[in-house]
């Protein structure tokens, strides 16, 4: 049964949904997106995402009209109408279609808008078991990844060479410290017990993974600092892990080829994501 997704207004089957040549989301990445994970055919953390996208769309000036509510309902319909248990909703808004040129078109154009779903275990992650293992690589990506736009070459690019290499993911280094991992924030927990994850910049992408877990570590038995660190201060680290939406928490065990703590998945690694997930469950929408 092919998948129904939305394009402008309309609810059609994947193959059904086509989009202009001239859409500067394909000509110029002139695009923003959010990805909502579902867990119990509910979204998690659906207000944060919102906030988000209203920030990206704010920053690249794209005059967006629909409404909260509408959103809210058209991430129901997919979820429902594809029986999405657990996945995700993905969003894409695009400045819309105008001819080719690099200014941002005089006359109004209308946004262009995407949702589809995708099932996806979030819960049982099989790299959950073994951890995952990550190499350092130089951040070129622009300079405002603080910008959830479609501009993602460069960290797809860097995710592949680690996976050619039999690795996990990459996390970037700017100026010796490291930003964000290609898809998702990273932390560290240090060896005296602080938890420590980048502060927010125009360096990194502000991840709703991320926010929740500063908030419900508050309440825990650890420091939480948010700071830059290095690779240095990784490999003296106890426990080290990312986190993005679609992967909640997820341990990593190895950078460059040197084992964090022990090498295996870090017990208060576990034990955040048990917690983050008993949290979450709680403001499902
Ligand atoms: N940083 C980058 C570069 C990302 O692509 C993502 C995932 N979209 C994240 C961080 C994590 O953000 P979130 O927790 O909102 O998924």
């Amino acid at each position: 049964m092919p998948r129904l997704v939305y394009l402008n207004g309309k609810f059609l089957p994947d193959v059904e949904a086509h989009i202009s040549i001239f859409d500067r989301g394909f000509l110029f990445s002139d695009a923003v997106y959010e990805v909502t994970a579902v867990i119990d055919k509910k979204l998690v953390s659906w207000e944060g995402h919102l906030n988000r996208l209203r920030y990206s769309l704010k920053e690249l000036n794209i005059d967006f009209t629909k409404t909260n509510d509408e959103l809210l309902s058209i991430h129901r319909k997919l979820i429902e109408q594809n029986n999405i248990t657990e996945g995700l909703v993905y969003l894409q808004i695009s400045r819309g279609k105008a001819e080719r040129d690099f200014a941002f078109p005089i006359s109004e154009v209308e946004p262009t808008i995407v949702l589809f779903t995708q099932q996806k275990k979030i819960i049982n992650n099989q790299k959950l078991l073994s951890g995952a293992k990550v190499i350092s690589c130089p951040d070129l990506r622009w300079g405002r990844a603080d910008i959830k736009t479609v501009q993602l070459l460069y960290a797809s690019m860097m995710k592949q060479k680690a996976l050619d290499i039999g690795k996990d993911d990459v996390w970037f280094v700017k100026n010796n410290f490291i930003t964000e991992g290609s898809s998702n924030n990273t932390f560290i927990l240090s060896k005296n017990g602080t938890l420590i994850t980048n502060s927010l910049s125009p360096q990194i992408l502000p991840g709703i993974t991320r926010k929740s877990i500063l908030e419900y570590s508050k309440n825990s038995d650890l420091i939480v600092k948010e700071k830059p660190f290095t690779i240095e201060d990784i490999k003296d680290a106890r426990e080290a892990f990312s986190c993005s939406s679609t992967t909640f928490i997820l341990p990593v065990v190895e950078i460059d080829d040197c084992k964090i703590g022990d090498g295996c998945p870090g017990e208060h690694t576990l034990r955040l994501r048990r917690l983050y997930i008993n949290n979450v469950k709680k403001e499902l929408i």
